[in-house]
């Protein structure tokens, strides 16, 4: 269970926008949140939009990845990592997990192909994918001799692009390094269940290598986000403004300065009061249900400075069916609790079965899966709650035993 948190600074902002400001679609309240998106990620240029499905797609098509193209991403996530991908005809190619729930660098070199022209890392529940060993293999002499540049873009990166889904991960860190600066394109969700929203929206963090420039590629974008037009309604708005061009074949992405005031009012006070509410929340589970050896706790940090955004709390329970998992999913939804599932891993669902992607073929992600219970987090939640979920599932795993039938005169 998750609630978007919508208190008095988002009203007031909200309110903002419709009686100040005045302006609806994108505008001042979007350049305002991608000023704080930069600051907060440390990435050089940010683009609002309108989802991260749509961020991602936009990525892609930036770098020119279409029909015979294929791209690698992890068998466990939420479908819209693999949509973004086919939606511009695009072939998925899907790879195994760690035990960390994140892709493994090792599955991903053995699926890598001359048609391979981008990999989408998955940050599931906050915890970064291990960026550092993916960088390293598209940087790889063999890997990077393989690679075969079709359009100006791929020309000038003469590699494989890596394009994070952080749509669980702002705020994160890898290896000290915050989340938006540890891929070439990092894509945030807004979507009203994540950490921080805007209702629906995503921004796409650029943190390019040389010899891109920056602010240029972020012109562009914004106008390839609009319709591929030069200036926004906002910018026609200004007085002798009106003459714009159409420049490429774009889409409709823009977010709204209505939703991004709903982010703006969350952002501000996300590093210092918001991010810190949640690790807590995390951490309380870490304790209650540490002590039980039936346990398998996510990971909030490492020794090298990695850190969740706590997104989720990926509990798992040790040498379980899926079969009971689900039982016992249901006596923790029974006694008022509401839990869920991340994720139901992508071959297992009508699509992708569909397509020919097979279960069998991702042994360790259907092994996290079978026993994985997602518990609830979100701004907001009380100690006491928390301790009620905790008591919860205890129960729920080692329900007390019935007491033996007794035969008539025993
Ligand atoms: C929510 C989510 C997305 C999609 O985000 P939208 O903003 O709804 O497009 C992508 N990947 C993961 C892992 C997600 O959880």
């Amino acid at each position: 269970m998750i609630a978007p948190l919508i208190d008095q600074p988002v009203i007031d902002e909200v309110k903002d926008c419709l009686t100040n400001t005045g302006w609806l679609t994108s505008g001042p309240k979007v350049l305002q949140l991608e000023a704080e998106l930069r600051i907060l990620t440390g990435a050089p240029a940010v683009l609002c939009v309108n989802s991260w499905t749509s961020g991602a797609m936009l990525m892609l098509r930036w770098f020119g990845v279409g029909p015979g193209d294929e791209v690698i991403i992890p068998a466990y996530t939420y479908s819209a990592t693999a949509l973004c991908a086919l939606n511009i005809g695009a072939k998925v190619v899907m790879v195994d997990v760690k035990d960390d729930f994140t892709i493994d660098p090792a599955k991903i070199r053995a699926a890598i192909t001359p048609r391979t022209k981008a990999i989408i890392p998955v940050d599931i529940g906050g915890w970064m994918a291990d960026y550092d060993a993916i960088m390293e293999l598209v940087y790889d002499a063999e890997v990077r001799a393989m690679f075969l540049p079709s359009t100006p873009e791929q020309e000038k990166l003469g590699r494989i692009f890596v394009v994070a889904d952080a749509a669980h991960s702002i705020g994160a860190h890898y290896k000290g390094r915050p989340c938006g600066l540890c891929a070439d394109a990092t894509v945030l969700s807004f979507h009203s269940v994540k950490n921080v929203t805007t209702g629906e929206g995503g921004a796409v963090c650029l943190h390019l290598p040389q010899p891109f420039d920056h602010e240029a590629e972020y012109k562009f974008l914004k106008a390839f986000a609009l319709n591929g037009q030069t200036k926004s309604a906002f910018e026609k708005n200004q007085p002798g403004a009106w003459r714009y061009d159409i420049i490429a074949q774009g889409m409709k992405i823009n977010m709204p300065d209505i939703c991004a005031a709903i982010g703006l009012a969350q952002i501000r006070r996300y590093k210092e009061e918001l991010l810190p509410e949640r690790v807590k929340i995390f951490e309380r589970y870490q304790t209650g249900l540490g002590k039980h050896d039936w346990a398998i706790l996510p990971t909030l940090r490492d020794k090298h400075q990695s850190q969740s955004s706590c997104h989720l709390y990926l509990l798992r329970i040790k040498n379980i069916t899926e079969t009971h998992r689900d039982i016992i999913i249901q006596r923790i939804s029974e006694r008022g609790v509401g839990v869920n599932v991340h994720y139901i891993p992508m071959p297992m669902l009508t699509l992708f079965r569909n397509l020919g992607y097979r279960m069998e073929d991702y042994p360790n992600t259907y092994e996290l899966y079978k026993g994985e219970i997602s518990l609830p987090i979100y701004n907001g939640l009380k100690d006491e709650e928390i301790d009620y979920v905790i008591q919860t599932i205890v129960a729920s795993v080692c329900p007390p035993p019935t007491p033996p039938l007794r035969g008539r005169g025993a």
